[in-house]
């Protein structure tokens, strides 16, 4: 090659290499960048058909792009390559003489010179390899070779680019879809704990679309009241870098909506020098641990109380019965033993209350369905309850063509015993409590009508929740746990029907409830 054709050749690879590396910097995606690379390697060394083939992740090698390569080469080509890989053998000289045959054979045409470049990045396994074939009988030189070795750096480059890019986005999409899909709440907030994402649980919790979350002060989107602990965004700005993660916990309170009681984790993350990227926020619903540590403890303290009281009445008349030196008349033996036998029967009804409630919330409460006349349970319950108390006066008011209703007889008489001794120890001046029914479609509706104190309007929603008493002038002197109305309600619900409530405080209260219609 004289001097000024070698130079001008020169000028045409430097030429090829340059727009290469700006092909390779611009945002062409990978095939597109190959293709080129190809083109241009396959120009200077004067082949007329060539391929790149690559790695797959899975094993084998697949064809990425071809030059001078009709599609039935291609066909010919891609079920050989498919089971090669790109090990130390695939570059000998004789796997590269059974490419050029298959080559030569598909595509018809006199090939005689093959030469086949992998493509590797310092430090890094082979992704694939540039292959290259030409007529005629010069073979191709170590100059091709060195001159093509530039070529596969950058298709090297360009593959393992786009790799990454590749890598990276499904990372990203796997980390977006975690964060997004999480059952705890997550914000990622900028060093000025300003919130950069949301995710739909934290939208839950706060109520709150994402719109109107991103972008705002994480103090405006956690309004926490009742906070305890570390709590970054109320306490404005980030405190120093610690190690480890901040802690706190509070209520969200989101008007119409039920309390939530939150525990917040903040994890600071750093970029290389030490400076503050992002804090994550991490959200996790404690509404329910709270609730139960709540409930124990009223639990132990209501239950303590009830049991103590019947308990030291028994054992009092009890030991004064056992003394042989009391002067007992036969009248007060018969009054202690009736004492004890109702603490007794306090003590049972107490014990089947608590049994009952932990069936209910264990899922257990079992019915014994069939059809039962609503007024008849009504009638020997009300009669019951009129020798216990001379204050009251009892009504009943049932229509007579009632129909019966489909139901379990023995929890049916409970739901009217505790919202008939309810009625009675509720309006402690006396009155009329009346007992009736209506049919309304397909349910007869009960009530319980008592002219007691009643229940302020922001209790109502309250008494039907376990140990709950509403704090009144007859909290302490009247018996109970709190546990009666959540029994109603269960067992009502149990049976398909409703419970609910109509009370003005002074005048009385009336508790309907529900039960399906036999027929
Ligand atoms: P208990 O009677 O054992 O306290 P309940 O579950 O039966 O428990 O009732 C819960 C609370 O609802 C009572 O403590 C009381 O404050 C209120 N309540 C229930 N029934 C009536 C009623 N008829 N009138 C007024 N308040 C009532």
């Amino acid at each position: 090659m004289s001097l000024s054709l070698y130079s001008a050749y020169r000028q045409r690879q430097l030429e090829a290499l340059l727009e290469i590396s700006r092909a390779l910097t611009s945002r062409l995606d990978l095939p597109s960048l190959l293709r080129t690379i190809l083109h241009y390697a396959a120009e200077m060394v004067g082949a007329e058909v060539g391929y790149i083939a690559l790695t797959r992740p899975g094993g084998g090698m697949r064809l990425a792009t071809g030059y001078g390569l009709p599609s039935r080469v291609f066909n010919a080509l891609a079920p050989y390559l498919a089971q090669k890989s790109a090990d130390p053998d695939f570059w000998s000289e004789a796997e590269l003489r059974r490419q050029l045959a298959i080559v030569r054979e598909a595509l018809g045409a006199p090939l005689e010179q093959a030469i086949a470049l992998p493509l590797v990045l310092e430090g890094e396994q082979s992704v694939g390899g540039i292959f290259l074939f030409r007529s005629g009988s010069a073979a191709f030189s170590p100059g091709d070779r060195s001159l093509l070795r530039d070529f596969a750096d950058q298709a090297a480059i360009a593959v393992r680019n786009a790799r990454q890019v590749e890598q990276l986005r499904v990372e990203k999409a796997r980390v977006e879809t975690i964060i997004e899909n999480s059952p705890n709440g997550v914000l990622i907030l900028d060093p000025e704990m300003r919130v950069l994402v949301s995710n739909r649980a934290l939208s839950n919790l706060v109520g709150l679309p994402p719109e109107h979350i991103r972008g705002r002060p994480c103090a405006e989107v956690l309004q926490l009241q009742n906070p305890t602990g570390d709590h970054l965004c109320l306490s404005g700005r980030p405190l120093p870098p610690p190690t480890g993660v901040w802690y706190g916990e509070g209520d969200i309170v989101r008007p119409g909506r039920r309390r939530v009681t939150v525990g917040i984790t903040y994890s600071p993350l750093f970029d290389r020098n030490g400076h503050l990227l992002n804090i994550i926020a991490t959200l996790t619903d404690i509404t329910r641990y709270r609730e139960a540590e709540e409930l124990k403890s009223t639990f132990i303290s209501v239950i303590s109380h009830e049991l103590k009281t019947p308990v030291s009445l028994i054992k009092g008349y009890a030991s004064t019965l056992a003394r042989e030196d009391a002067p007992l008349s036969p009248e007060m033996v018969r009054e202690y033993g009736r004492i004890i036998e109702e603490e007794s029967n306090r003590l049972n009804e107490l014990i089947n209350n608590l049994l009952d409630a932990s069936r209910i919330q264990a899922g257990a409460l079992q019915l014994e369905i069939e059809d039962v006349s609503l007024a008849r349970i009504a009638e020997t319950a009300v009669e019951r309850f009129r020798t216990q108390s001379a204050s009251h006066r009892f009504e009943l008011d049932f229509p007579a063509d009632l129909p019966q209703v489909r139901g379990d007889e023995k929890r049916i008489r409970q739901v009217l015993d505790n919202l008939l001794s309810n009625a009675i120890k509720y309006s402690p001046a006396g009155g009329t409590i009346r007992v009736g029914a209506w049919r309304e479609d397909h349910r007869v509706i009960g009530y319980v009508a008592d002219t007691g104190i009643g229940i302020p309007p922001e209790e109502q929603k309250n008494v039907f929740e376990r140990f709950y008493r509403v704090e009144s002038g007859l909290r302490r002197s009247t018996q109970g746990v709190g546990l009666g109305l959540y029994l109603v309600k269960a067992i009502v619900e149990a049976h398909g029907g409703e419970v609910w409530l109509q009370s003005e405080p002074g005048k009385g209260t009336t508790f309907f409830f529900s039960l399906p219609v036999a027929e």
